[in-house]
């Protein structure tokens, strides 16, 4: 196993930092209080990546010993979270900078209204070829945008794995000339499918465990204790849970594995500098809260995903967005305004947007470690729709948090509050009032009350029945 790669210590990209504002100017080909214009951005978003089994969060094993290395030389968001613990509405949030209720797409299945504004039709107007490329046929429904998307459809036996993806996305681009311009999405499903035993992932599930420094048990003891995982939470499967947890981790070195080849890829075939951004649409219960799977909570491990960001350039001079490590609370529906500055897709005077203004706040302070303004706005979460949530009870649930408490609440009136910084498991549901919980239930029902108030609301899903096979196929329909 290639050895466990830690972060930089914020010392060091201190002192990394000193000297590149001595030296940047000399050698580096962006003002220092600038990002580079990428010539290529690759957004890679891993199906079901619990923040919390990277080893830059914090896991003990490496999962991705590629990104790690990315991790170290890019800027790391510790605390990002997604909209929704449902896919194609998180994946519509990324790519909109909005809210589930505010875009529609409440749940899998659903089609993105073309009147919103998209990260791919930003990347459109500033000049880059638009590609997308998914592991599931329902994420087409995210198409607004891109000239070319291939969702990868899921047959009776279930989804295909990543390295079909990635053939179409490296035919994709094998068609591209040298000095080609384009925004590339990839999306891989293979995580998600750590419950089935399916043979493809045999062979790195025996090199993981052969390179692991902890064995299965002793893995699975450090979960129990970290994720606040009982024992008996994993009995709702009949598998083994070290076996499981096993299944689930060298999953994540597979994906990882096929975003080196991509990474080569592009090296080989490009020249110039590449943006790469490396997320989750949501994480995975393992066993946190009772419960293996996702979509039907909106707790942390749910909806904590990874975010980085690693500028691939042709020169390694220090510059403000290597090795950093943000703490701030932020959110994947920040990402559109982020790129947007980045590309710079809008000149000034341009036509404003149609639709609703997107909900998120640019990251590129925080990626060039300048001061970022007010606090941060709190993070949102909506579930999946009631009808398609088999527990009980069956009640539409939203949650808020920054980085101190965290409420849930239902629109039966049921409330849950957290304290973040003492129970961080979410183990301890705080009653009475404090100033905390009042700000975020100001906000919370403000939300609310915009979705009784929206004449779209539910009856903007607009379900696509040509995925109803697949749907049925992975899950998702009972
Ligand atoms: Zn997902």
């Amino acid at each position: 196993m290639i050895p466990y790669t830690r972060v930089v210590t914020r010392t060091l990209r201190g002192l990394a930092l000193f000297v590149g504002t001595l030296l940047g100017s000399a050698c580096s080909p962006a003002p220092p209080s600038a990002l580079p214009v990428p010539d290529h951005i690759v957004l890679v978003t891993i199906d079901t990546l619990r923040a919390d089994h990277l080893s830059w969060q914090g896991y003990p094993l490496e999962t991705t010993p590629f990104l790690s290395q990315f991790a170290a030389d890019g800027v790391v968001f510790r605390n990002a979270f997604s909209a929704s613990s449902h896919t194609a509405p998180s994946h519509a949030s990324l790519f909109t900078g909005l809210h589930p209720y505010q875009h529609g797409v409440i749940e899998n299945g659903g089609q993105l209204d073309s009147r919103f504004q998209t990260l791919a039709a930003v990347f459109r107007r500033a000049g880059y070829e638009t590609a997308g490329f998914t592991g599931v046929g329902f994420l087409d429904g995210l198409r607004p945008g891109f000239e070319t998307l291939t969702a990868v459809s899921a047959t009776k036996e279930g989804p295909r794995g990543g390295y079909v993806v990635l053939g179409h996305a490296q035919r994709w681009l094998a068609e591209r000339p040298r000095d080609a311009k384009f925004f590339l999405w990839v999306h891989f499903y293979d995580v998600h499918e750590w419950r089935h035993q399916l043979a493809r992932y045999q062979n790195v599930r025996e090199q993981f465990r052969e390179g692991s420094e902890m064995d299965a048990r002793e893995t699975l003891a450090w979960v129990q204790t970290h994720h606040r995982v009982s024992a008996s939470s994993f009995s709702e499967s009949d598998l083994d849970p070290a076996l499981s947890l096993l299944r689930y981790d060298s999953q994540i070195l597979y994906v990882d594995r096929l975003v080196s080849y991509l990474s080569r890829t592009l090296e080989r075939r490009f020249d110039g500098t590449t943006l790469w951004i490396v997320t989750s649409d949501h994480g995975e219960g393992l066993g946190s809260h009772d419960y293996l799977g996702h979509g039907r909570f909106l707790y942390q491990e749910q909806l904590h995903v990874p975010l980085l960001f690693h500028f691939t350039t042709e020169d390694s001079a220090p510059a403000p967005w290597r090795g950093r490590v943000v703490d701030e609370t932020v959110r994947l529906v920040d990402l559109l305004g982020t790129l947007d500055e980045v590309v710079a897709s809008r000149a000034p005077g341009d036509e404003p947007r149609k639709g609703i203004p997107p909900d998120g706040r640019s990251l590129v302070p925080l990626l060039l470690g300048q001061s970022d303004g007010p606090p941060r706005p709190p993070s949102f979460a909506q579930r999946r729709p009631v009808k398609t949530i088999w527990s009980e009870p069956k009640e539409r649930l939203y949650s808020l948090h920054d980085h101190a408490s965290k409420l849930i609440v239902s629109d039966s009136g049921r409330e849950e509050f957290y304290d973040l910084i003492q129970d961080s498991g979410e183990t301890s549901n705080l009653e009475g009032p404090s100033e905390s919980r009042a700000r975020l239930s100001e906000e919370l029902r403000r939300r609310m009350q915009e979705m009784e108030t929206s004449e779209d609301r539910d009856s903007n899903f607009h379900f696509d029945p040509r995925h109803e096979a697949e749907l049925r196929a992975l899950g998702y329909l009972e």
